[in-house]
């Protein structure tokens, strides 16, 4: 890698070819002719020797004794001061003599007036005050060549040093000379890049789809032959942490080709123009090495729909970039061997533009793994890992509905990590939970110190959501209670909620009803309320809006959804001040129904919110079992999980 950028870094070599080439040099001659423009000025103003006098303050430092020396060449004439004229001359100006050059020259020099009698008396002075005249042709231009060569052979030297140490890609600073060149990671061909399609787990889809990119690297006259094109790029849509950037690098590891990877962002910079150059030069660098692969992620960086009213011009870098990228995927052609993979989660936002045909025509979508595709991830992860063979794999894929194949990597880490620093042998199942624990809820934090009364406060608070959780039928089935403050929380109940692809009213209101039940069980209990309630009015909030101008799940604002998908909207309102104000308090009516309907659960249910906020304050952390304990079982069974889902603390 390092190599290769090396060669695109001087500034003149090789790259006369194209009409890229020339682009990219302008910023290296910017500077380089303002450094010269600058030192070839201070070359000329140092041409002068000393001061300048004129004649008459000649004839005075003559007549008081002051001049050892003089040279004349008939048009001027450099005069040499002894020491107190020196300080005379200083006095004079208020400054010292000014010294230039490598040697020291005169101390001042004048215009010989132009007439004869002029050169006849300075040579009388000479005589009379008993200094020496010299006729000596002053030589300028000599003067001004070692100054010249002096003066270029800085420049070159301090430029030849700044290209040396800052050039290198990894410098600091490299970037005010590669400021246009593209920040791509290359994985060359079998280094760095040695994923292949068994280190990404799951993903069967995708991997099918991804296969025929590699077979084509492999072998492109298969497809040529047959006069078929093989799609100029593919997009991987799904989110954060599902393996999109693996999939890439598995592809160009199978295919042996060499990778470039960057990310989105790494085009935009402050500067106009810096994003379109660099993928000028992503794409000539991948033409160099084609066939090759170039993975753009978080694409949405550039590839967001450009705007379409001009009011909004401020991103017009963005859109430059975006451009420069079309056009460059147009630019050629469809059998060159350069293959495009790009990732972004929101490909709802992308220019359509992008996703036209000829362009990434190809949609591949990369998506949360379900129970048996953790499992595999897991089986991946612990490769590496000496675990308790005892530990049912399968367990812990339960354990993790809703991780991604990032989380999942990250807990196989932690709980290495956790065991480490027990000292064990191997991990254990304990330290799996814990990891999941810690991962989902951030790190423990035993110090945190938490009055009495507030612990109380947060233990009933808790139980409020446990409660009416449990006593909901539509409500997500809760796990675990915790008091155990964790991150930024203080306490967690944690729901399995369903999976499901569509939600009913009375699942919405139910959970609202479970959220609003820790503010409601503060009411019950201490008749005052706190504001631990914070994020769960928060996320209440947002769900009743949701319900009313969202999902159409209002009757008076009825079978309407001002939602946007195409986001063009984001700054007007589609709906009217009266509207507006009806939601507003449909909104709140909702709220309040479901707080009203939590705190009379809690309230016929007193004795087992006391109950079990007295275990919880107990036992700081409380499972299924202890509620059914308290509560009874759960009327209704946990009916539509066929697989856990995504455990959700409510806080
Ligand atoms: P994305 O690009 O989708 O955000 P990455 O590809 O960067 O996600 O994934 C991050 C890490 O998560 C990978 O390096 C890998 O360790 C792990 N990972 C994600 N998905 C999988 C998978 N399907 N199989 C194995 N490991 C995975
Ligand atoms: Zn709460």
């Amino acid at each position: 890698m390092a190599e290769e950028q090396k060669d695109n870094k001087r500034p003149g070599s090789g790259q006369q070819g194209g009409g890229d080439g020339k682009k990219q040099m302008n910023f290296y001659w910017i500077y380089a002719l303002i450094a010269m423009v600058l030192i070839a000025m201070m070359v000329f103003n140092t041409s002068g020797d000393g001061k300048q006098i004129d004649y008459r303050e000649f004839k005075a430092y003559a007549e008081n004794g002051y001049i050892k020396r003089l040279e004349y060449n008939g048009v001027k004439a450099n005069v040499f001061l002894d020491s107190s004229g020196r300080a005379a001359l200083s006095n004079n100006t208020g400054n010292q003599p000014v010294m230039t050059g490598l040697s020291r020259s005169s101390d001042c020099w004048f215009n010989v007036p132009p007439s004869e009698n002029k050169i006849d008396e300075i040579e009388t002075l000479g005589d009379k005050y008993g200094f020496e005249v010299e006729y000596k042709p002053i030589n300028e231009f000599g003067q001004n060549l070692l100054f010249w060569i002096v003066g270029f052979g800085l420049i070159i030297g301090v430029w030849v040093l700044i290209m040396r140490r800052l050039g290198g890609p990894s410098g600091p600073g490299g970037q005010i000379f590669s400021i246009g060149k593209s920040k791509a990671q290359l994985f060359e061909k079998g280094k760095g890049t040695a994923v292949t399609f068994n280190d990404v787990a799951g993903l069967e889809g995708a991997k099918q789809e991804v296969q025929e990119i590699v077979d084509f690297l492999k072998n492109p006259k298969k497809y040529t032959e047959l006069g078929a094109k093989i799609p100029k790029g593919a997009l991987l849509v799904g989110p954060p942490g599902t393996g999109k950037t693996l999939l890439a690098k598995a592809v160009a590891g199978e295919a042996q080709v060499p990778f470039f990877s960057l990310s989105g962002s790494d085009f935009v910079e402050m500067f106009v123009g810096v994003g379109a150059s660099r993928v000028r030069d992503l794409f000539r660098q991948a033409k160099e090495k084609a066939p090759s692969i170039i993975f753009i992620d978080e694409i949405d960086a550039i590839g967001r729909a450009r705007s379409k009213s001009i009011n909004f011009g401020s991103n017009d870098e963005r859109e430059n970039t975006l451009n420069q990228l079309l056009t460059e995927m147009d630019g050629f052609a469809t059998n060159s061997g350069i293959i495009i993979l790009a990732a972004t989660n929101r490909a709802d936002i992308l220019d359509k533009a992008l996703l036209r045909a000829g362009r990434f025509d190809r949609q591949i979508y990369v998506d949360m793994p379900d129970l048996n595709e953790r499992v595999q991830i897991f089986h991946v992860h612990l490769k590496n890992v000496k675990f308790d063979k005892s530990i049912d794999v399968e367990f812990l894929a339960r354990q993790t509905p809703g991780f991604s194949g990032a989380d999942i990597a990250n807990i196989c880490n932690e709980a290495a990590l956790i065991a480490a620093r027990k000292g064990g042998t191997n991990v254990g199942r304990q330290d799996f939970l814990d990891a999941v624990d810690r991962i989902i809820g951030g790190l423990e934090k035993k110090n945190k110190i938490i009055t009495a009364e507030e612990k109380s406060t947060i233990a009933y608070h808790e139980s409020g959501h446990a409660i009416v959780s449990w006593l909901l039928e539509h409500a997500s089935p809760l796990v675990k209670v915790t008091i155990v403050p964790r991150g930024r929380s203080l306490g967690a109940a944690w729901y399995l909620p369903e999976e499901r692809q569509i939600t009913t009213t009375e699942q919405i209101f139910d959970e609202m009803c479970a959220a609003l039940g820790g503010r409601a069980a503060e009411e019950v209990a201490f008749g005052k309320i706190s504001t631990g309630a914070l994020s769960d009015l928060e996320k209440v909030t947002k769900q009743a809006y949701a319900m009313v101008t969202v999902y159409g799940l209002n009757k008076k604002i009825g079978n309407r959804s001002y939602y946007d998908s195409s986001g063009e909207s984001q700054f007007t309102k589609p709906y009217s001040e009266e509207t507006a104000k009806v939601i507003d308090e449909e909104v709140s009516k909702i709220i309040e129904r479901a707080y009203d309907k939590a705190r009379e659960i809690l309230i016929s249910h007193k004795e087992k919110l006391d109950a079990l906020a007295k275990k919880l304050l107990d036992k700081e952390v409380i499972f299924k079992d202890d509620l059914e304990e308290i509560l009874g079982a759960r009327k209704w069974a946990d009916r539509h999980t066929p697989e856990l889902q995504p455990v959700i603390p409510n806080p």
